[in-house]
């Protein structure tokens, strides 16, 4: 049965895991964090609180991806979220009329995620280094010098520049990863001792450092206390700000919130910022996934094809599909 090695948990990942262990293959997957998800994580506090602090729902156009959606929503991992999403420009509605059909995973933007992960074997917190060719197989270890074995074939599905980095011994793939640049995003998450009573649940910000807020208990199967929001900043204004300390942006954004919904500053249960290195690409590849048949090495993810979850979901499918010969 011929081995396959995926670095990195995150959709890309995961569905090109899935799909060849369901076709036969022996498959491992290594992710360098504490659990699935990748930029689709939910982070859960101390406290018990969840925010989805990376992507915030995603639309299905794709007849695929719609109906892995579909089969999902009957088994209750998917859901619609019907927010009030409103556009708001200094402090001003100029735009309610949004009629996207959005969905969300519930509990948590990573339960799609954990659902396909199920019975996939899986090495958390192992951050791979390089693989190596070597007497026709991909030898693999992690950065702290761990042999984690050898595989007949390699999947990679990092953002862009950690890819371009991992396929070091496949300059040919390596260079078309590198040609990708990718955005940074500072996300704040943020619980309020008392309800703000809004009359929209989220909101596209324009002109403003803020470029995205959304009360995140407002999306289905959350606990619908204490209130919780998520604050996305532009990707200029993270970028211009990547460097700094998560507290200094905590407080810089949260003032902008204020200023943004025109409400005074309210007590503030718990605050924490996450800087998203590589959020978004800004000039995804054309091409659905990179693969090179002799090799037996390819890479996938939201920088193939198309961004976003619907674009990482179809790269993972595809460069599955060339495996196996389809
Ligand atoms: C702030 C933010 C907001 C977003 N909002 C939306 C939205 O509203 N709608 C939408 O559709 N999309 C949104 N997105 C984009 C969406 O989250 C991504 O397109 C999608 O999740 C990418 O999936 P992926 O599998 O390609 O990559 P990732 O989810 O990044 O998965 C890659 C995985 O590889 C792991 N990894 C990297 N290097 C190594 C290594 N050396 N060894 C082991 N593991 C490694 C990482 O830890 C990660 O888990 C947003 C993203 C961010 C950050």
């Amino acid at each position: 049965m011929p081995s396959l090695a995926v670095i990195g948990a995150g959709i890309s990942g995961l569905i090109c895991a899935r799909t060849l262990q369901d076709h036969g293959l022996s498959v491992k997957v290594f992710e360098k964090s504490r659990g699935v998800g990748g930029r689709m994580s939910t982070r859960r506090t101390d406290d018990a609180l969840h925010f989805d602090h990376g992507a915030q729902y995603f639309t299905a156009r794709d007849a695929l991806f719609r109906g892995y959606v579909k089969a999902l929503q009957h088994e209750g991992v998917v859901a619609a979220w019907l927010g009030r999403i409103i556009v708001l420009q200094k402090g001003v509605t100029i735009d309610q009329n949004e009629s996207t059909v959005r969905f969300v995973a519930v509990p948590g933007m990573n339960s799609i995620c954990q659902h396909m992960a199920t019975d996939l074997s899986i090495e958390y917190q192992t951050k791979v280094a390089p693989p190596r060719r070597l007497l026709g197989r991909w030898w693999l270890a992690s950065e702290d010098g761990t042999e984690l074995g050898a595989y007949d074939m390699v999947i990679i599905s990092a953002p862009a520049p950690q890819t371009a980095q991992l396929l070091r011994d496949v300059p040919e793939l390596a260079e078309q990863a590198d040609r990708v640049e990718m955005s940074g995003c500072w996300a704040v998450m943020l619980a309020l001792e008392e309800s703000l009573a809004l009359p929209f649940d989220a909101a596209f910000i324009h002109q403003s450092p803020l470029s995205w807020i959304a009360r995140n208990n407002s999306k289905p199967n959350r606990s619908p206390e204490p209130e919780t929001w998520i604050l996305h900043a532009s990707p200029e204004w993270s970028e211009t700000n990547l460097e700094r300390s998560a507290e200094q942006v905590a407080a810089d954004l949260l003032e902008e919130f204020w200023r943004s919904i025109g409400t005074q500053p309210r007590a503030i249960k718990y605050i924490t910022a996450h800087r998203w290195r590589f959020a978004l690409p800004t000039s995804p590849l054309e091409s659905r996934c990179l693969f090179d048949t002799g090799l037996q090495v390819g890479a996938c993810g939201d920088w193939c094809g198309g961004p976003r979850v619907e674009g990482a979901f179809l790269s993972g499918a595809a460069v599955a599909d060339r495996l196996l010969g389809l």
